[in-house]
């Protein structure tokens, strides 16, 4: 039989659904994969609720229904001050996976180069290298995940096609400062760059800080396509509904990537999603607030315990250092054997940080670091109390 595509072919299941399984096995709370164990505003659930029974339920719109893309444009000048046009510059799409699937397919030739930034959310590289290109990858490191502007300049050349750009950064729960997306914008003029935002996380941001995209700096209007989702703002990750601001000549090629991918998006979620992104201001700060104070919770729990917790700045994901846990147990700080260890004694799951860099062919590549391990906050504080106190007993022995 012929080979089937090099690039899947062999891949593992992504480590979200791989850690979802073991801790279903094991009867393990699920820190793991990031999802709240809450369902968003029940008024946009009645919504879409009420669109299915008595709304439209044919193909909506290919570039998505006008009033999910009028609140879009809306959202954007409301939150960032930023001018979008609804007709043209709006696209609604199947998930932030798919919007981050049409852009990639949408810029990349074959032989272009697209800078990623490790550690990188799972889907970034298969995707980038489907489309045939050659990943650059530069890494920010723990504490404090500076981004190495000279390491970044570096991986710049006349070839670079795009960069992606996670921010709030999963699974660091960065948040690029000012100073940095300055610099990434100045390089991206002086190469003549494009710039695919990832910023499904923009409201969950922490302790005061203000989201800053990068399209909202000088001369990145016409050169950034900013993606967001409906999952993480509305805390609905199973409908899958995100979309795309952009200018409209740069848009336009990515809608032609997803009128051959998906085509449209389930028209009842769109017409929800449209009410919701109208919700007051304080139905932002409280989604904020809440998961800060979930963050801390966590965050004291495993430290009391001996985790090293580093800072978090926003996102729905805490990394912790286990190498002095490790010690004490007398291993190798390894966070694979860590996390299926903790699911299958402790019962509790959190996902192994090694999988958010690039993987040599061969599987674990020699530099990536073993010692860092993802919890997932946006749980119930019962649910995150259990797991302390089911780590703690682990501990003890
Ligand atoms: N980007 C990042 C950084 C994510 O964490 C996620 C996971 N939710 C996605 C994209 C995918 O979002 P969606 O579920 O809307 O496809
Ligand atoms: N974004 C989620 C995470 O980082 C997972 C989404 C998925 O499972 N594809 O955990």
């Amino acid at each position: 039989m012929k080979p089937t595509n090099q690039i899947y072919t062999g891949l593992p299941t992504t480590i979200f659904e791989t850690m979802s399984r073991l801790a279903a096995q094991h009867g393990a709370i699920n820190l793991g994969q990031g999802f709240p164990d809450l369902d968003g505003p029940l008024e946009i659930r009645l919504k879409a609720a009420d669109e299915l029974l008595n709304g439209y339920n044919q193909y909506p719109p290919m570039l998505g229904l006008p009033a999910l893309r009028k609140a879009v444009a809306e959202a954007n000048r409301r939150f960032y001050g930023l001018e979008i046009d609804p007709d043209k510059g709006v696209l609604v799409t199947s998930g932030a996976t798919e919007a981050l699937s049409d852009c990639i397919n949408a810029l990349i030739e074959p032989g272009d180069e697209i800078i990623l930034i490790e550690p990188l959310y799972d889907c970034y590289l298969p995707l980038a290298e489907r489309a045939g290109a050659s990943v650059k990858s530069v890494r920010i490191t723990p504490p404090d995940w500076r981004l190495d502007l000279d390491a970044l300049r570096r991986a710049f050349s006349d070839r670079t096609k795009a960069i992606l750009l996670n921010n709030p950064q999963n699974p660091a729960g960065k948040v690029f400062d000012r100073q940095e997306l300055q610099a990434i914008a100045d390089l991206l003029i002086e190469f003549d760059a494009y710039a695919i935002c990832d910023e499904v996380y923009e409201h969950i941001i922490f302790d005061g800080r203000s989201h800053i995209p990068l399209m909202s700096l000088e001369g990145m209007k016409e050169r950034c396509l900013r993606i967001g989702s409906a999952g993480k703002t509305f805390s609905l990750t199973g409908w899958k509904v995100g979309y795309i601001s952009g200018p409209e000549g740069l848009l336009d090629p990515v809608a032609k990537a997803h009128q051959y991918t998906t085509f449209t998006t389930p028209p009842n979620l769109q017409a929800a999603v449209a009410e919701g992104l109208g919700k007051e201001d304080a139905y932002y700060q409280v989604l904020s607030g809440d998961l800060a104070a979930k963050r801390d919770r966590l965050g004291q729990g495993l430290a009391k315990l001996g985790f090293d917790v580093i800072p978090c700045a926003g996102t729905y994901f805490l990394t912790v250092d286990i190498s002095t846990i490790a010690d004490r147990m007398h291993v190798e700080p390894d966070d694979v054997a860590f996390c299926q260890k903790m699911t299958e004694e402790a019962k509790v799951t959190a996902v192994p940080v090694s999988a958010f860099y690039r993987q040599g062919k061969t599987g674990a590549a020699e530099d990536i670091p073993r010692q860092f391990v993802r919890f997932c906050f946006s749980k119930k504080d019962s649910v995150l109390d259990a797991a302390i106190d089911r780590l703690a007993s682990w501990l003890d022995h």
